[in-house]
Parts: C-alpha cells; sequence; structure tokens
C-alpha cells in the first residue's frame, strides 16, 4: 500500500512549526538529519521521567530497569539488521565514530605499510579522513574508485580495481549522500571477499530507506547513524562481525569495557561492552529502538518507493527548468536526493533564498569535497525526501527554485546594464 504522508505528518510534532512570516515548514534537509515522531519523543521523556539510571552496574531497580530497557534497543537493532548475534551490535556516538573506531582498532590492528584501502570518491569525509588517518600512521595507501559521467561506477570497474590493488579494506557507501545513487552492495561485498578484502558499509544514508541484512549482505561492518532513522542524535550503530569484533582490541579505554583493572594492566570485558567505554547513550538507545519500530512498522519499502517518487517528480519539474543542473544517476538506482545547480547563482543563495519561502535545504560540500572536484564543483544545493514530504512540498520547491533563478537573472541583466551605461 502506499504510504500516505498526510497521516504520518501528524506523527511528527516540528512538522507543525510555523517559520516567520507564519509559513509552513518545508523540511527538506532529511539526509543531513531527519525529524522524530512524537512516539520516540514519548520513550526517551518516559525513560527521563520514570526509569533513567545509569546501566550495568547498579543493583537498584532503576538501574536494572535502564539496563533491560538498553539491552532490549540493542534486540530491536540486531532485528533490524538481522544480525546474527546481540554481540555484533555496538552502540557508538554516531557513524563518524563508528567508522573512527574500525579504522583505530581493526586498521591499527591489522594494515600495514605494505597495503591499499580501496573507497569510492563518492565516500562523505567520515569515510575518508579516518583512513588518511590511518596512512599517516602506519603508511598504507588510500585509492578512490571514481565515477562515470553517468554518476554511476561499474561492477566491472570494480572488480578490475579489486584485482589490481588487492586491498585489505573496502569501506564504500551504501547510499551517496550527494548523488542518491544506491551501490548493488551484496555484489561489491562478493568481489571484495573473492579478492581477500574485508567490507566495511557505510550504511547512514541507507539505514533510513531501506532494509538491511547484514547476513545477505555479507559485510564486515556495517554502520549508521540514529538521528538520520528519526531517532536521537548522539547514538550510532556498529554492526561487526563477531570473530573480527572479539579479535580486534579495544578502542576506548575505561569504566564498562573491562573485565578487571589492576596497578599492572587491565583485560577487557566480553562483546559488545567491549566497545562500550564510559555510560553509553542510554536514553537515545531506547528512542532509537522506537524509531527503527517506526520505520518497520511504516514498512521501509513503502517509505523507499514514496521518496523515490517524490524525487522522480521533482528532478521531472526541475530539469525543464532553464539554468537548473541536476546531479545524480537515472532515477530507477536512486535514493530520494536531488543535488542541483542554477546556472549564475551560488548554492548558498539557492538555500537562503528557498528559506526564505520556507524550505529547507542543504548547500555545500555535503562532506564530500573529493566528489565534488571531481565533478569540477566547489558546491550545490540538495534536496533529500522522506516519508513525511509531500507532492505538494515538491511542487513548491520547484516554484521557490523557479522564482530564485528569475530573481537572480534579473539582478545579473540589471548589473550587465549598468555597467554597460556607466
Ligand atoms: N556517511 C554518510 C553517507 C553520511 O551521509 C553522513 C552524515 N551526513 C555520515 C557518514 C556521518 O554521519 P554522522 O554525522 O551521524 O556521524
Amino acid at each position: 500500500m502506499p504510504l500516505d504522508p498526510q497521516s504520518i505528518r501528524q506523527d511528527f510534532p516540528i512538522l507543525k512549526r510555523r517559520l516567520p512570516g507564519d509559513q509552513p515548514l518545508v523540511f527538506l534537509d532529511n539526509a543531513a538529519s531527519s525529524q522524530r515522531p512524537q512516539s520516540v519523543i514519548d520513550a526517551m521523556t518516559d525513560c527521563y521521567e520514570n526509569f533513567y539510571a545509569n546501566v550495568h552496574r547498579g543493583i537498584h531497580t532503576l538501574s536494572e530497569e535502564s539496563t533491560a530497557g538498553y539491552e532490549a534497543a540493542r534486540v530491536t537493532t540486531q532485528q533490524f539488521l538481522n544480525a546474527a548475534s546481540q554481540r555484533e551490535v555496538i552502540f557508538t556516538s554516531g557513524t563518524t565514530a563508528a567508522i573512527n573506531l574500525v579504522a583505530r582498532s581493526w586498521g591499527d590492528a591489522h594494515v600495514t605499510a605494505d597495503d591499499t584501502i580501496l573507497l569510492t570518491i563518492c565516500e562523505h569525509h567520515a569515510n575518508i579522513v579516518p583512513w588518511h588517518q590511518l596512512a599517516e600512521r602506519v603508511g598504507c595507501r588510500v585509492e578512490f574508485l571514481l565515477i562515470n559521467d553517468d554518476y554511476s561506477i561499474d561492477t566491472e570497474t570494480v572488480a578490475e580495481a579489486l584485482q589490481r590493488l588487492q586491498p585489505k579494506l573496502f569501506a564504500f557507501t551504501a547510499t551517496s549522500n550527494v548523488l542518491g545513487t544506491v551501490f548493488p552492495v551484496q555484489q561489491w561485498a562478493q568481489l571484495a571477499k573473492e579478492n581477500g578484502a574485508t567490507v566495511l558499509v557505510d550504511a547512514a544514508q541507507a539505514a533510513p530507506h531501506q532494509a538491511i541484512d547484514v547476513q545477505d549482505w555479507d559485510a564486515d561492518f556495517v554502520i549508521f547513524s540514529g538521528h538520520k532513522v528519526c531517532g536521537p542524535s548522539g547514538i550510532g550503530v556498529l554492526y561487526g562481525r563477531e570473530a573480527l569484533l572479539a579479535a580486534m582490541p579495544p578502542f576506548l579505554g575505561g569504566g564498562a569495557m573491562i573485565d578487571r583493572v589492576t596497578v599492572d594492566g587491565f583485560t577487557s570485558a566480553e562483546l559488545p561492552e567491549k566497545f562500550e567505554a564510559g555510560t553509553p547513550p542510554i536514553v537515545e538507545a531506547i528512542g532509537l529502538a522506537r524509531a527503527l519500530q517506526y520505520l518497520q512498522d511504516t514498512g521501509l519499502n513503502e517509505i523507499a518507493r514514496h521518496e523515490r517518487d517524490l524525487a522522480a517528480a521533482a528532478e521531472q519539474q526541475l530539469r525543464d527548468v532553464e539554468g537548473v543542473n541536476l546531479f545524480g544517476p537515472r532515477q530507477s538506482e536512486k535514493a530520494g536526493i536531488v543535488s542541483f545547480t542554477i546556472d549564475g547563482v551560488h548554492p548558498h543563495d539557492i538555500a537562503q533564498w528557498l528559506n526564505l519561502r520556507g524550505i529547507a535545504v542543504r548547500a555545500g560540500h555535503h562532506c564530500a569535497m573529493p566528489l565534488h572536484e571531481h565533478m569540477g564543483l566547489t558546491a550545490t544545493a540538495r534536496a533529500s525526501f522522506y516519508l513525511y514530504n509531500t507532492l505538494d512540498e515538491v511542487e513548491q520547491l520547484v516554484d521557490a527554485v523557479k522564482q530564485t533563478r528569475e530573481k537572480f537573472a534579473r539582478s545579473g541583466r540589471r548589473r550587465r546594464r549598468s555597467s554597460i551605461s556607466s
């Protein structure tokens, strides 16, 4: 059944917000961070109001209840990912923290100066900088797969690079946060395995919009953030294959991650605590679990189809606007992300003009500078859709883009006339 965004909107209190000038909010910045339904806010408030305490350590009622809530969230997350065991689900503070954990713990233990890390040019900085930092520490090489003119990466290119470079790790995003390209994770992971590479999938842009089965993907690490899946900020998930995680040294040291500490040293706790030093994101985990349930109850396939329809409608209409340039692959291979520029208008000006009409989009390099540089751009404007967006909002976006273009074309003509006459 298709989604009914009007009824979904009732679940999200922030969408009732009026902006200056009493304008309704048109929130199209979902790839940066989504909004939360009331059920997530309620679950978190319930914890703070009724049973919050630190987890794992206390022998008292509240601590036991908080621990039960936190560990139940791990089970919900395990089921969301179809991970084989709860021990494979590590809560971190976000995607960035999780990738850094892998780079520090797995990377420092396994990667040497002779090794190569293979990435795609489409990566977010969170999946580039930790590998550059690893390269600074151990001297390995970081190589990038480039995109074709149609913004795709063919399987043959991936297979050839894996064979030629024999990378220690192939780390790639499941969905580009700029182009919206959805990459064939399972196929790439299999090719990587055939060439002996460990596989890390940045699922920050995939988890909000598609059902993930880590066993089907057969990836070694899969990572996403809570704030993009209608959950809270401050929490992320690292899925890791149990045998790999068990063999990895802990990353952060401190409370909760130890078995024993003496004046001479320490021994680590078992999984997953080994990688959860300090007080974890307790309330955030409870909120995340509620968000994952909300997405599953709504239907991830339906969410994906709805966003694709919105993005297709936006692209179709924007394509007809003179001076508008779109960046991304054919629609069938795309998530609900539309990145564009307008000739003669800086993307920051586009975002500012849309904001005056209550429309929130993002402008800049979207933490993907190498991709922008590869495309010969410094910035794009990006509209990103989610389950609560409507076709009416697409129309508002397109109208506002047309107005922005006309406004800047007029002021360009005025500037040219005055410089001719002066
Ligand atoms: N990877 C991708 C593809 C992303 O879109 C983002 C967030 N924009 C990140 C990583 C980083 O996520 P976070 O800021 O939650 O750590």
